[in-house]
Formats: C-alpha cells, structure tokens, sequence
C-alpha cells in the first residue's frame, strides 16, 4: 500500500500571525490545500503548548486562538479540506506525549538548539518550566497521531521534526511498525524559511516584538516599514549603501513580484538594478521605503479585508474549530489506541491477556 500524504501544521496561540509565518508556513499550507496534493490535512492552534511558557497568563492563549483562527482563514484556509482543531481539545495528544517522554533523554533534549535559543529568548535559565523544556516531545505526539507525514514549516523547527522522526524510530523498534516518521517542508527562498524581523533581528517572532502582523493597518504597516532597520551608515543620499543585512531589501527579496517594478517603480527594471544603485550611493532609504510599503500593502490588503469581514462571525470560527477538533480527535483516538496495543497496555480489548492468566494458572 501507497503511503499517504498527510499534512500537519500549527502555531501557537502567542499572538496574531505575522508575515513570518505567512512566508514560512501559511503561504504553502494554503498551496498544497489549493493543488489538493494530499490524503488527509490538519491544522492546529497549539494552545497546550502555548501555556508551557505561557501558563500564568491563560487569557493571552484563550484570546489568540481566535486571532490565529481569523488569520489563517483569512489567508485561505478552508475547513471544508482542511480539519482545524484545538490541541487541549484533544486530550489523547497529552497522553501519547507521556508515552514518548521515555523515549527521550534529559540530555538530548539540552541539545536542541531551538529549545536552547527560546529558553534565552525568555530568560529562563535554570528555571525552565518542565512543560517547556519537554515540548518537542509533545510536538513528537501532535504530528504522529495524525500520522502526519509532510509538516510545512519554517527552519527554527527543523530540530522538532528531527526529534520526532528520531522518537517514531525509537517507538517503532522497541514496540513494532506503528508510527509514521514525518519530513519537513520547508520554503525554498532562503529568506522565507526564517524571515528576519523589522529592527534586524535574527527572526521576527511575536515574542519578540518586531513583527509586521497580517492584521495590521494601512497606516500601521507603512509606520513599521518607514522605522525598518537599513544600514546604520547609510546616512545621506549620496553615500554607499549595503543590501546583505538590510531589511527593506530582505523583505524586497521576500515580496517582491514580477509586475512590482512596473507598478510602483517603473524607472527601474528589477530587484538587480535598484541593489547596484543603492550600493554606489545616490539612492534614498525613503524610496526603497515607499517601493516595499506599496508592495506590502497589496499583499496585505485582501486578507486584512477578509480578516475583518471574518470577525463579524465568531460563531462560524468557533464552529469551523468545533467540528476540526471532532475529527481531529477521531483519529488521534485510533492512533493512541494502536499505540496502546503496541505498548501491551490495551488491557480490556486484549483477549490474549486473559488466555496468558488462565494458563499460568492452569484454569484451563
Ligand atoms: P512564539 O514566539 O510564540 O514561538 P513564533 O512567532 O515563533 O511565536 P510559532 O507559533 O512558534 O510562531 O511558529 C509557527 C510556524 O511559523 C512555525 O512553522 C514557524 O517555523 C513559522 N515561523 C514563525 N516565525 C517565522 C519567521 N520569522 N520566518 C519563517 N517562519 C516562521
Ligand atoms: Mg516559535
């Protein structure tokens, strides 16, 4: 038999989504919906992890899930292919991960060098809640349940998808054939599989605080990209520029299309030839401002639109959630019980069991 082509993806509910995620997941999670190259597809709000680092402030989760809904709605996603769920919801995922927490050392998960950047990220040092620290594990029990096999996401969870194939192998020897190892899909633009943020930092993550956010205005969109990081010595007109580092043009390499130039740029042929001008000097940082501002607005004009349009229904949302998570569960529900028979710990549906007893003890 053909192995199915399942795919999963998720965010957490930290805060509404931004073009990080857009360019690293969103953009091809709505792709292969559209193609329909695909046997199965789901998508989550992961609020249960969330709340690992989150957990003293429940509300923020509660709020965003129907943010982080509105945006991938927004985006295109359509419940009709895709099943929506909320991880909590489904409780089997939590009871697969204390399964797999014995697959897994202490020391590996020191190792990941995700979780290593996040715990400095927020300062945790050595007081790492142990929900946290032992998220990859949780993550390993979101994509096996689906039997997911193909995880579209951007390259900081590279590590989570080599951690879960590395579970699925461990489970799979020590107790038979029965998980799925998933592979990662990750952007082919360089720039899109981790999308730096607007002061120049490493990534733009809601956590940090520099993200330009599909929710957000005409007015607040153009703010963010008039204050973006350049070249900190490119300081009048005429003087040299650099590209490499500068985040208009990473964010140019990022968005803009074909027919960019041509719009809103005409007295330059493309990308090329505005790089060459910007770095013999002569070419303003409000120009290559006002270029990608006009890019970006088109870009984000649609989905703000049909975000807004979306918001007017929160009873559609929570039901499109509603009935995601229905199905979702169904199926975690035959993977935690294969799971189950694996582990010889399916006590009550084993009939086996009861033959082994009887013939200890000679009943029969
Ligand atoms: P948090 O700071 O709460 O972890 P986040 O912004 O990192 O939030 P996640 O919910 O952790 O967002 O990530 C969801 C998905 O979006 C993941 O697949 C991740 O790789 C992708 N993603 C997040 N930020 C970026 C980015 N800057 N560039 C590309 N992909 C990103
Ligand atoms: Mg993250």
């Amino acid at each position: 038999m053909e192995k199915k082509k399942i795919v999963l993806t998720g965010e957490r509910p930290t805060g509404p989504l931004h073009i990080g995620h857009y360019v690293g997941s969103l953009k091809s999670r709505v792709k292969l919906q559209n193609e329909g190259d695909y046997d199965e597809m789901y998508l989550f709000a992961a609020d249960a992890q969330a709340l690992t680092d989150n957990f003293d402030n429940p509300k923020k989760v509660r709020d965003n899930i129907f943010e982080v809904a509105l945006d991938n709605l927004a985006c295109g996603i359509d419940p009709e292919k895709v099943n929506y769920f909320i991880q909590s919801e489904v409780p089997e995922l939590t009871e697969l991960t204390f399964y797999y927490m014995n697959l897994v050392t202490v020391a590996r998960l020191h190792r990941n060098p995700t979780v290593k950047e996040e715990i400095k990220l927020r300062g945790f040092e050595e007081s790492i809640p142990a929900g946290f620290f032992t998220y990859p594990v949780s993550q390993t029990a979101d994509i096996t349940a689906f039997k997911a096999t193909v995880i579209p996401v951007g390259d900081d969870q590279l590590p989570m998808i080599e951690q879960a194939r590395e579970i699925v192998r461990k489970f799979n020897s020590i107790y038979g054939e029965t998980l799925v190892e998933p592979v990662a899909m990750l952007p082919s633009n360089e720039n899109e599989k981790r999308l730096v943020g607007t002061d120049g930092n490493a990534k733009m993550s809601k956590s940090i605080g520099n993200c330009i956010y599909l929710k957000d205005s005409a007015e607040e969109i153009k703010r963010k990209v008039f204050a973006m990081y350049t070249d900190p010595n490119h300081i009048r007109v005429e003087d040299k520029g650099q590209v490499e580092g500068n985040v208009v043009f990473t964010y140019l390499d990022t968005f803009c299309k074909e027919d960019s130039f041509e719009k809103y740029l005409p007295e330059y042929k493309n990308l090329d030839e505005l790089k060459d001008h910007y770095r013999r000097g002569g070419l303003g940082d409000m120009k290559i401002k006002r270029f990608l501002n006009d890019i970006l607005q088109e870009e984000l004009k649609p989905i703000r639109e049909r975000r807004e349009e979306l918001a007017k229904n929160p009873e559609y949302v929570y039901n499109v959630l509603k009935e995601g998570t229905k199905k979702a569960r169904a199926k975690a529900k035959e993977t935690l019980e294969e799971v189950k028979r694996a582990m010889q710990i399916n006590y009550f549906e084993d009939d086996a069991l009861l033959k082994e007893v009887e013939e200890k003890y000679s009943l029969k």
